[in-house]
């Protein structure tokens, strides 16, 4: 007799606990092979005090079993509550968040019959970060991080993906033209990686013009590989054209652990009503059982949903008069599914996932840092200030140390100084770009943070300026 794998379950909030039980009826008859843990996570946890949704007892647990099917929850907004989705992929190095994006014409009301796309989200990195600061009275800040080891590891599964389920084409999406050196990074990995994959078809378009392509052609993509913010929005984007966002499921992948989850969140507004579509959890189930070897099962609930759908039971979300026989609750769409197991579809292809367990997919080691010579010639030392920006640099003329000069001043990214532009608006939130007429120490920029300090003025961050190889490893203001 097979081994039943340990899985730990979480039903999480709003419509999680309906979602999930269907998904968990419909899995428990399709013989999946489990031994479900549960844990508490969300909101309930939250309003304990604990900040980040996920009490130290329920690590033991993912730790324990590596494999999480997890219900959407609601993240309280504000009030230091850390997401616990983002604390979760970080913590559990899932790096990878893949969203398969499929429209199911001619089932479910849709502009876009044939679309299957699926999207690679990068999952660590970029502003969900969450480093966030408040500086002065106008001004926050939150910092992106894009770093090469990240970039080319969700980039080489993207394509090791691509070549795995028999994908034609890699688009990777950024905005490198406004983050020249953050996005910047990623399009060179991508173009780095990509030359790699020759039997791969490849391209790149500006996140902003590749999301309303999306939205307006989706059949012009393949795969998608795009940073965590650009990647969160346009699967909302590529999911809710498929007909519903409660169609999308989901599964985040890291070197030893898997998340599986729908693409939709915790949904308040339908919560308690049983109206909820299961289907987004019950695919990303579908993307779990695969994970962990049990591709029979994946294959034989696909199917039987499949053949739901064509049978015209639907939830109401894709509800269509035209195109539906029967309008179901949660549970009842949950027991169609169960009813036909066993059953393969009409009209859809009939899924067949092979036998063996996946696991996922094995990526080679990172290629090996290329070191640079690094040369610290500069500080931008940023200070919050009020007034105008030439009598700031009047005020600043007597404590420019011996060694540095003052090269500008800008006001969130534009040159204000010298040779400002009366009409550009400036905050509390200053720049002071300091060059060294020769390569600089930490212990000149201190003497120079000494010397602002001595005005009266509060520095509220350093930013060192480094040459890479000789490089500018940092980019001029807007008007430098
Ligand atoms: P949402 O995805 O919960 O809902 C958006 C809209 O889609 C709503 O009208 C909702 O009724 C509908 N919808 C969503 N899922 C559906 C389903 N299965 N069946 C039928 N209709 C469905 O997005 P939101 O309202 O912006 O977010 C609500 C909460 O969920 C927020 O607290 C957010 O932080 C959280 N959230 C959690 C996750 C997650 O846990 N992975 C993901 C996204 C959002």
């Amino acid at each position: 007799m097979t081994q039943n794998t340990p899985i730990t379950v979480a039903r999480g909030d709003g419509i999680g606990p309906e979602i999930m039980d269907a998904t968990l009826r419909i899995m428990e008859a399709a013989g999946a092979r489990l031994d479900i843990e549960e844990i508490e996570i969300g909101e309930a946890v939250y309003e304990r005090g604990c900040m980040t949704g996920i009490e130290e007892s329920s690590w033991d647990s993912l730790r324990r079993t590596k494999v999480f099917l997890k219900s959407p929850i609601t993240t309280p907004q504000g009030g230091g509550f850390k997401s616990l989705n983002v604390t979760v992929r970080k913590t559990l190095g899932l790096f990878a968040n893949v969203r398969p994006c499929v429209s199911y014409h001619p089932y479910v009301e849709t502009n876009f019959p044939n679309m299957d796309i699926v999207i690679v989200r990068e999952n660590e990195e970029d502003l969900y970060a969450g480093i966030e600061h408040r500086q002065t009275q106008d001004v926050v800040q939150s910092i992106k991080l894009i770093s090469r080891p990240g970039s080319e590891r969700i980039i080489r599964y993207a394509f090791e993906y691509a070549r795995a389920n028999g994908r034609k084409k890699v688009t990777c999406m950024a905005k490198d033209n406004i983050m020249k050196m953050a996005d910047g990074l990623f399009h060179s990995v991508f173009d780095e990686i990509g030359a790699e994959y020759p039997d791969i078809e490849q391209d790149f378009y500006i996140i902003d013009i590749g999301t309303a392509r999306v939205a307006a052609r989706p059949n012009d993509f393949d795969v998608i590989v795009t940073e965590n913010l650009y990647g969160d929005i346009i699967s909302d984007v590529a999911v809710e054209i498929t007909g519903s966002v409660g169609l999308g499921g989901s599964c985040n992948i890291g070197a030893d652990f898997g998340m599986f989850e729908a693409v939709h969140g915790s949904a308040p507004d339908i919560s308690g009503q049983g109206i909820a579509n299961p289907s987004g959890l019950l695919l990303g189930a579908v993307l779990m059982l695969n994970h962990i070897g049990q591709n029979d099962i994946a294959a034989k609930i696909h199917n039987a949903w499949f053949k739901t759908l064509e049978d015209g039971v639907h939830t109401g979300d894709i509800y269509d008069e035209g195109l539906s026989k029967q309008r179901v609750s949660t549970s009842e769409f949950a027991a169609a599914v169960i009813e036909r197991l066993g059953q393969n579809p009409s009209k859809f292809a009939v899924v067949d996932y092979g036998k063996g367990g996946s696991g996922g997919l094995s990526l080679p080691p990172l290629k090996p840092r290329v070191h640079q010579e690094k040369t610290l010639i500069g500080a931008d030392i940023f200070i919050d200030w009020e007034g105008m920006p030439d009598d700031l640099a009047d005020t600043l003329n007597s404590a420019v140390i011996d060694g540095l000069e003052l090269k500008l001043i800008a006001n969130r990214g534009v040159k204000v100084w010298p040779n400002g532009r009366p009409d550009t608006f400036c905050s509390d939130h200053w720049c002071l770009r300091f060059i060294g007429d020769k390569s600089v120490t930490h212990d000149v920029i201190l003497e120079q943070l000494k010397a602002i300090e001595e005005l009266g003025i509060d520095f509220i961050k350093v930013e060192n300026l480094y040459n890479f190889d000789g490089a500018r490893g940092y980019t001029l203001a807007q008007g430098e």
